[in-house]
């Protein structure tokens, strides 16, 4: 049964000091990184007792108790996300193990259950991710004036990508999926030098705003991109 009330974690006064990690006992807290410090979050809800042990070490205020995020709420939230988003940044790896983010557009295949990039074969990512299968997508909602940029949704997927065959099943329902959400890049598809590249979604870490941060699995990622309720 999980806990009714839960730590929420504000970024913006976690020092990353790492008091709260070491005092919960059910190891449920752990330091994730934030721009350029690192900052205490939630990984497992499910796992807290609510014993509030967290809150009590803080010495900088930034753990409240409140009242537990339903879990499907953040699935909803996440397939929002996702669904509202058309870009995200994507990070592959150079070949002396450097890491390289570019800007992707994205489409979703509720069939495989996975997501679908259209990208040039001169473009430096399309080496990078043919050459290694691991890449991560961050996708974020956009910022705005009135909005807490720390407080901002945004998850960071992992996965593996991979070059379908041209006229196979799997090239021709990313294509039909990639069309779908951008039409207007047909004649693209038809240059011998660009191919679609479909990411099988492995992990993800997803901030739903203040106090809301978790890890999603593999089995709810591919409930989310088949557009099915998580149950
Ligand atoms: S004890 Fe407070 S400041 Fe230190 S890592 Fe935990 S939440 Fe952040
Ligand atoms: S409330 Fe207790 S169990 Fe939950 S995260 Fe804090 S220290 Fe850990």
């Amino acid at each position: 049964m999980p806990a009714t009330m839960l730590p929420a974690i504000n970024p913006a006064r976690c020092t990353g000091c790492g008091r709260c990690v070491a005092v919960c006992a059910p190891h449920v807290l752990s330091l994730h990184p934030l721009g350029w410090v690192k900052t205490a979050a939630l990984d497992d809800a499910a796992g807290c007792t609510g014993c509030a042990q967290c809150r009590v070490v803080c010495p900088f205020g930034a753990v409240r108790m409140m009242r537990g995020v339903h879990e499907p709420r953040l699935t909803r939230e996440l397939r929002k996300l996702i669904d509202a988003s058309r870009v995200a940044a994507l990070g592959t790896t150079q070949d002396d193990g450097a890491p390289f983010v570019s800007m992707v557009p994205f489409a979703v295949e509720p069939q495989q259950r996975c997501l679908v990039l259209h990208v040039s074969g001169l473009a430096a990512h399309t080496r990078y991710l043919q050459a290694r299968e691991m890449v991560s997508l961050l996708v974020m909602a956009a910022e705005a004036p009135d909005k807490a940029v720390h407080d901002l949704p945004r998850v960071t997927l992992q996965g593996r990508a991979s070059i379908p065959a041209r006229d196979s099943a799997l090239w021709t329902a990313c294509r039909d999926a990639y069309l779908k959400r951008f039409p207007d890049v047909e004649p693209m598809t038809q240059l011998g030098d660009f191919r679609f590249v479909s990411i099988q979604l492995d992990t993800a870490r997803q901030v739903a705003g203040f106090g809301a941060a978790r890890t999603v699995e593999a089995e709810e990622l591919s409930r989310v991109l088949g557009g099915k309720d998580a149950a």
